[in-house]
């Protein structure tokens, strides 16, 4: 096991999706480094291991990884941990990998919980193709632009999300997507209080809105990815002529809500055309 670099995947919640293979190596290595020591102890102890321990977060990224880099070069094992389920997905991490790659060292992942992918995989929207976003902007506006620009995605989306945050960010949503939107919110995978929920944008938001349960935990959104226009648009040259005017002058929303009640076109349809004349 000498000189190598473990990166080991902890649970998320449930102690009993900790992999037997991710167990063992924590035994086995020399050194674990973590993004928050004290609370990998309470992990470790669990399993009644005992490590030497390096703290490795944000803060310190740079320096801890060359320190540990020497320890490996000079013939230790160590271990990677996050706070919880996979290193480097949205936690520490990269600069150890890159400088141990670009050293030659061997990098091992111990593969196990991930929140995106348990959600991914239980959610019910497509899965072929997707992209992870790691955490929404923290502001309304930031996160509205996001949002835009995320119209342009045909695949599923994914990000993570806090409690504070939920609410606000359905909403901004709401501003942007058309309510009817397809999305998932998963919440507390694999602990007590597991909610998965896959329904229109719209009927998550109130859910969320109107039950403070719903705004408890940790999150992951998932997006439906906006399908492309049909090849043969219902729509006639005065449809597009009117979403064309409106469009100039109002929001994508605002211009396709008007467009329904002026031509009486179904607004799924208005809403393709509206992000093709966008160019989106
Ligand atoms: N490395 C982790 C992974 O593999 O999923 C992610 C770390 S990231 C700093 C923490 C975020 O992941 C949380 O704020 C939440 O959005 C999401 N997350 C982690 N555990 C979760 C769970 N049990 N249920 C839902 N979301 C979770």
């Amino acid at each position: 096991m000498s000189g190598k670099l473990y990166l080991v995947a902890t649970p998320i919640g449930n102690l009993a999706d900790f992999s037997q293979r991710g167990v063992e190596t924590l035994r086995q290595v020399d050194l674990i480094a973590a993004e928050d020591t004290r609370h990998i102890k309470m992990l470790l102890q669990h399993y009644g291991i005992a490590k030497p321990l390096v703290a490795l977060h944000q803060h310190n990224e740079d320096k801890a990884s060359q320190h540990l880099l020497d320890k490996i070069l000079a013939g230790a094992a160590v271990a990677l941990v996050s706070d919880a389920g996979t290193p480097l997905i949205n936690d520490p991490g990269l600069p150890l990998v890159r400088l141990a790659r670009a050293q030659g060292v061997s990098v091992t992942p111990i593969p196990g919980a991930c929140a995106l992918i348990a959600a991914l995989s239980a959610s019910g929207l497509p899965v072929s193709r997707f992209s992870f976003e790691g955490f929404l902007p923290r502001t309304s506006s930031a996160r509205q632009s996001f949002f835009q620009h995320k119209l342009k995605d045909d695949s599923t989306w994914v990000c993570y999300e806090s409690s504070h945050r939920i609410q606000a960010a359905l909403e901004d949503m709401l501003a942007v997507y058309p309510p009817e939107h397809m999305i998932c919110l998963a919440r507390e995978l694999t602990k007590l209080h597991e909610t998965i929920v896959t329904a229109e944008l719209a009927a998550v938001a109130e859910q969320v809105r109107d039950d403070e349960n719903m705004r408890k935990g940790e999150f992951v959104l998932i997006v439906a990815g906006v399908e492309k226009a049909p090849e043969h648009s219902e729509l006639s040259a005065e449809d597009l002529r009117i979403l064309e005017i409106l469009i100039k002058q109002c929001s994508i929303k605002t211009a396709v809500d008007l467009a329904v009640e002026i031509t009486g076109r179904r607004k799924k349809v208005l809403y393709q055309a509206a992000l093709e004349l966008q160019g989106i």
